[in-house]
């Protein structure tokens, strides 16, 4: 497997870059480029022309075109499957396959099979110099800034951030001397890369040497990554308010009970709507429902960006509140009760006053778990509903 890579330039039809496969077969000096494309042949630059010309009319950025070609090992047909460049009119990307020694000439049909897979597919030479992209791989990487010649051309592209790329280099270099050390083993990774239309996404590498040629193949993963992402977040939170469930917040609240006590405050907070059965009798259930939702919209306008908000079931919340204090609980405690029993909660034309109670606790040495945290805001609550409710009481 050998291909070569050339940039075309029309008109005039000259060639402006080569890669060194392709410099080896049209016996092309690296140095003086651009060349006439006359050197391939003297009926090359029309027939080219007219590819190129065909694809245009045709709305289309592909052309694919067998040519008898002048090659450093006599004239030999070669298919050029050209792709335009984006945003650079006149220039086009041409993968070259020659004959293969002793095999015939590459057929063109399995290059068409290579462009219409649902996968992204690269072909390196044992240099790293870009022998073939599919047409999966040009939709991801085909970047209008310039192509990419050789595998190195590429990081600066794909990971614009200097602090991330040096990482996925690395990473990469490993997994290269890992196939390197199993020849047969295929190595797999993920990565989040700038692509040609701007967008970062997830795509999955899978890399492995054949021969001496390195292959890549790399499928697009992005929507499925955001689909487990939005999946993720429903089976964590609650449908009626778009908070936290309480399977979810217990999760967050033992990883955060993990961070040893002396780095960081952690407090807690119950919440519970006084007398809501009242509300439920006097105006229905659905009312409740809205209530219910009026009020936790409110504590997320409250409370702090890094609070963990959960409605742990009916009428009742809970507020993980990380780097916070007993003050600073019982200030957003205070709070949030004066500002519910003033905020307009209104369903329809009616105005129903609501009052919440709090229990609030902190983190203490004592604390084995996060559910000592738990049962002691949960007491806390308690004594506030018992002293007269519409208050927060904080226990330590
Ligand atoms: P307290 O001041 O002691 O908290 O009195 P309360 O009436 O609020 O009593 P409690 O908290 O024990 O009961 C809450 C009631 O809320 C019980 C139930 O009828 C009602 N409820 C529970 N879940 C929902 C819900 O999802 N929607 C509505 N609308 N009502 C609910
Ligand atoms: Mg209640
Ligand atoms: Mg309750």
């Amino acid at each position: 497997m050998d291909a070569a890579l050339l940039v075309l330039h029309e008109p005039p039809m000259t060639i402006e870059a080569a890669n060194p496969a392709a410099s080896r077969l049209f016996g092309l000096e690296l140095g003086p480029l651009p060349s006439a494309a006359a050197h391939l042949g003297a009926e090359v630059p029309e027939a080219l022309r007219a590819a190129m010309e065909g694809a245009t009319a045709r709305g289309e950025a592909r052309a694919v075109l067998r040519l008898p070609c002048r090659t450093t090992h006599g004239v030999r047909t070669l298919t050029f499957s050209l792709g335009a460049l984006p945003e650079a009119p006149g220039r086009w990307l041409a993968t070259v396959f020659p004959a293969v020694a002793g095999q015939g000439e590459w057929p063109s049909s399995l290059a068409e099979i290579l462009h219409a897979l649902p996968v992204g597919v690269e072909l390196y030479d044992r240099d790293l110099n870009a022998l073939l992209y599919n047409k999966a791989s040009d939709d991801l990487f085909f970047y209008p800034e310039h192509a990419v010649v050789h595998f190195e051309d590429w990081w600066s592209l794909g990971f614009p951030d200097p602090k991330v790329r040096a990482l996925v280099v690395e990473e990469w270099r490993q997994r290269m001397a890992a196939v390197a050390r199993d020849p047969e083993s295929i190595q797999q990774t993920e990565w989040l890369v700038r692509c040609r239309d701007g967008t970062d996404r997830a795509v999955q590498f899978r890399f492995r040497w054949v021969g001496q040629t390195y292959v890549l193949v790399l499928s697009d993963v992005t929507a499925q990554r955001q689909l487990e992402q939005d999946l993720r977040r429903l089976a964590g939170s609650d449908p009626l308010t778009g908070l936290l469930n309480r399977r979810r917040f217990l999760e967050q609240a033992e990883a955060e009970f993990a961070a040893p006590l002396e780095e960081t405050d952690l407090s807690m907070l119950m919440l519970d709507i006084d007398h809501f059965k009242a509300i439920n009798d006097a105006h229905g259930h659905a009312t409740g429902d809205a209530v219910i939702s009026i009020v936790a919209e409110l504590c997320r306008q409250i409370l702090r960006s890094e609070d963990a908000i959960a409605r742990m079931g009916g009428e009742e919340f809970a507020v993980l509140m990380p780097h916070a204090g007993p003050r600073m609980a019982m200030a957003l405690a205070d709070r949030l009760i004066a500002e519910v029993a003033h905020a307009p909660v209104a369903v329809g034309e009616r105005r129903i006053p609501v009052q919440l109670s709090i229990g609030g606790t902190s983190r203490c040495a004592a604390d084995g778990s996060v559910f000592d945290v738990l049962a002691r805001a949960d007491r806390a609550l308690y004594a506030a509903k018992n002293a007269g409710r519409n208050r927060a009481i904080f226990m330590s």
